[in-house]
């Protein structure tokens, strides 16, 4: 079955959500999507090209690693890359080591671990690697290409960093970071993109909400999305209704 075993058809055809959640343990926990599930879709999203402008603390790196560690174990090699040398470094040990101490099946089939810049994952390479370092965007080609903290990262670099695709029949592409200025970098990327937000139905009044549009744009205007519970804790509320929408909002270790 040569077909079925094309690397890019396979991690087109076995999807990501599915998978995190039937295999992964993060944080010592199996992984599940309740609580955060505005990750789904970004999880499922198979396009070529993936555009991420995110707040810190919301699962956005978590899972740009699974998604390279999902296409390495296809057979396709990862280039990750990062600001500088340094974040690779905080990287790989702060993000990569726990998750691969909690998921004994692919630390299995890693080899070079010691290395904080390559893992090799079965016949496939994890490469992290620094925007900054003109060694770090040198000599290597990838399937997939992954730049976090975008913004941190001149966009001379970027544009250098994607030449590694060319050879490429997957060419797959990531970008996500917190966004620093508007029509810059992520923002940017995002604006040429097709803009989807996560949006949920209240389940009271059936009003559709985009939570991240319904926050507040102008100073000391009220803030209708997130309100109180008499016991001091939090939800994310429908701004027609004040009905719970069933969403916990945002906040996650990760
Ligand atoms: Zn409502």
């Amino acid at each position: 079955m040569p077909e079925l075993a094309s690397p890019g058809r396979r991690s087109v055809s076995e999807p990501l959500a599915e998978w995190a959640v039937q295999n992964i343990r993060l944080e010592g926990r199996p992984f599940r999507f309740e609580g955060h599930e505005y990750l789904r879709a970004i999880y499922d999203d198979v396009s070529p090209h993936v555009v991420l402008s995110k707040a810190a603390q919301i699962g956005g790196t978590v899972w740009a690693i699974l998604r390279s560690l999902h296409a390495c174990l296809s057979g396709l090699n990862v280039l990750y890359y990062f600001p500088t040398r340094t974040d690779v470094i905080d990287f790989s040990k702060s993000r990569v080591t726990p998750l691969l101490n909690d998921n004994p099946f692919l630390s299995k089939l890693m080899t070079d671990t010691d290395t904080a810049g390559l893992k090799r994952i079965g016949d496939a390479h994890l490469y992290l690697r620094g925007m900054l370092s003109s060694v770090g965007l040198k000599s290597v080609p990838g399937d997939l290409l992954v730049f976090d903290e975008l913004d941190e990262a001149p966009p001379a670099a970027k544009a250098m960093a994607k030449e590694r695709l060319a050879h490429s029949d997957y060419r797959r592409m990531i970008e996500l970071s917190n966004p620093s200025l508007p029509d810059y970098g992520i923002d940017e990327q995002y604006e040429k993109s097709d803009q989807r937000h996560w949006t949920i139905r209240c389940p009271a009044c059936g009003q559709w909400t985009a939570p991240v549009k319904a926050f507040p744009t102008r100073l000391g205007e009220e803030v209708r999305i997130i309100r109180a519970r008499t016991d001091g804790s939090h939800y994310l509320a429908c701004p027609k209704c004040g009905g719970g929408t069933g969403c916990r909002p945002g906040g996650v270790g990760t």
